[in-house]
């Protein structure tokens, strides 16, 4: 007998969960040796996510770059500076591609929650 069709869907959003999680971490390990390999694993990650329409956690997210897919290591493939000119913000700049992105400075704990933080509770 086969399941009904919004179990399937749970399954396979968990799955894609798993998979993304995996690319994730398979990226930060390769990243020393092959930075090549590491970029196609953090672009995987975000098709995957894209596909089945899922939300990559706030954190993660601003791990890649939006345009090379590079991972953003601060020190390394990034700088990260505190701009304070309009609004107090911060400033992540890829060194890869010279992309940056800027991200308010909140203040207190952030209240980000995605369908698995949703989901567990
Ligand atoms: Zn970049």
């Amino acid at each position: 007998m086969e399941a009904p069709e919004f179990q399937l869907k749970g399954i396979q959003k968990r799955e894609t969960y798993q998979r993304m999680n995996y690319l994730c971490q398979a990226s930060h390990l390769v990243f020393l040796f092959s930075p090549t390999l590491s970029r196609f694993y953090a672009e995987t990650m975000k098709k995957t996510a894209k596909k089945l329409v899922l939300r990559m956690h706030p954190r993660v997210k601003k791990l890649i770059c939006k345009s090379c897919n590079a991972l953003l290591v601060p020190g390394v493939t990034s700088k990260t500076r505190i701009r304070g000119k309009r609004e107090k913000h911060i400033v992540v700049t890829c060194l890869q591609c010279g992309k940056f992105r800027r991200q308010r400075k909140k203040h207190g704990p952030q209240k980000h929650k995605t369908l698995v933080d949703n989901s567990e509770r």
